[in-house]
């Protein structure tokens, strides 16, 4: 054996979760509710968009902190539905989904050795970058059934070498979303210790049973220190155009367009285009896309519970968390990758969410963003797992 050829930066992320159960899915042509992907396209006026602007020739770089346009749209977004002011020449960025904007901001504001606060479970490109840049995190735990959090874990993860806190609401994996009260106590946190707030707020749209999303930046003073991230992957069910984008004061933006300029310099030039045509559209698209992914979880989860599991409440996303304890099995990645051979279905491991170990070892999460008839055919299958009570 040579050394070691990847950094010990990155020892240990191994190969996503994503790609390993959507290729055991493609390999066992299973029922795919691991990755977070719709199986229906977004609106057809943002399809045309697309198409239209392809033909018009859009297709050289974009400049770099994107297309007036989209930052135009991206800033009356958050104008109409949070009544927050940007202005789009220097508050907002585009990004290569919020996978980039989530990588820039974290390479843009920790320095090595510094410390990032990430409840968990986290998505998994948190860590990555976090490590990426040289810093270490540190996690609150997010404890179930609601997935909330003790405000004095969350107090006594802060240190002097703290510069950030990464919050993400509607929250992946769980569908938690974060409450006023939760949101406030993350923001006198902040206050305290004059921490900046990353808020991965990619799920904004997708809440449900009227449960309100509350922006971050909306809570007061909290706009001065907040990078916002969205996406039009998820507010359009387009998740492979890879259009992202950060809102917030003009010192952070620029300190995330400094690094993300040199990650992808710039992207998905004609769906920045389409993009900016979706963020237009009526507020009656984006409440109906939430009624119609809330009528997806209302048919996925009676199948999970009547399969056997014990399913947690979910009030946004595409995800549910289930316990697997019903079945007697208490090892969710063993679980998960034995599936797909037991009935053809895929679900992710929460475990790879977690840093501690014990905590989402026999959770597993199903995402409902598929049509009704593939969820009924993955509910029948589960239950022809024979899981507790059947
Ligand atoms: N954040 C969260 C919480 C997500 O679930 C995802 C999944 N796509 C992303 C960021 C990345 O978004 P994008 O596809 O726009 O890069
Ligand atoms: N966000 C989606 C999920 O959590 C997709 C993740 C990815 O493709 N990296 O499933």
């Amino acid at each position: 054996m040579g050394t070691p050829r990847l950094t010990s930066k990155l020892d240990g992320f191994g190969t996503t979760i994503f790609a390993e159960m959507s290729a055991l899915a493609v390999a066992t042509g299973s029922i795919n509710l691991g990755q977070g992907m719709p199986d229906t396209d977004g609106p057809a006026e943002v399809l045309d968009a697309a198409v239209e602007a392809i033909r018009a020739g859009h297709n050289q770089y974009p400049p770099g902190p994107g297309i007036p346009a989209l930052r135009a749209a991206v800033a009356e977004h958050q104008q109409r539905f949070y009544g927050l002011a940007w202005d789009p020449d220097t508050d907002v960025l585009v990004t290569c989904g919020a996978t980039e904007a989530i990588a820039a901001a974290l390479l843009a504001l920790l320095d090595t050795g510094d410390e990032a606060i990430v409840f968990e479970p986290y998505y998994d490109s948190y860590g990555a970058c976090i490590s990426m840049a040289g810093a270490q995190r540190r996690t609150v735990l997010l404890r179930a059934p609601d997935f909330s959090f003790d405000p004095d874990e969350l107090r006594a993860a802060v240190t002097d070498r703290t510069r950030v806190i990464l919050l993400n609401t509607p929250h992946n994996p769980t569908g938690k979303v974060f409450t006023r009260d939760e949101v406030a106590t993350v923001a006198d946190v902040a206050a305290e210790h004059d921490l900046v707030v990353i808020s991965d707020e990619v799920y904004e749209h997708l809440t449900f049973d009227a449960v309100p999303h509350v922006p971050f930046a909306s809570l007061p003073g909290m706009a001065e220190r907040t990078v916002s991230i969205g996406s039009g992957g998820k507010c359009f069910s387009v998740t492979g155009w890879k259009v992202g984008w950060v809102t917030g004061p003009s010192e952070l933006v620029t300190a995330v367009r400094t690094a993300k300029q040199f990650l992808t310099y710039v992207s998905s030039g004609p769906f920045q285009h389409a993009v900016a045509a979706g963020l237009r559209l009526p507020d009656a698209y984006f409440a109906e896309s939430a009624a119609d992914m809330q009528a997806k979880r209302d048919r996925l989860v009676p199948g999970l519970v009547d399969a056997g599991f014990e399913v947690y409440p979910t009030s946004g996303t595409y995800f549910v968390v289930a316990d697997i304890t019903p079945f007697g099995e208490q090892d969710g990645m063993a679980f998960c990758r034995s599936l797909p051979d037991r009935c053809g279905v895929v679900a992710v491991p929460c475990s790879v969410f977690y840093d501690d170990a014990d905590a989402g070892r026999a959770l597993v999460r199903f995402g409902f963003c598929k049509q009704h008839h593939v969820l009924d055919e993955a509910a029948d299958r589960l239950r022809a797992l024979g899981g507790a009570g059947r």
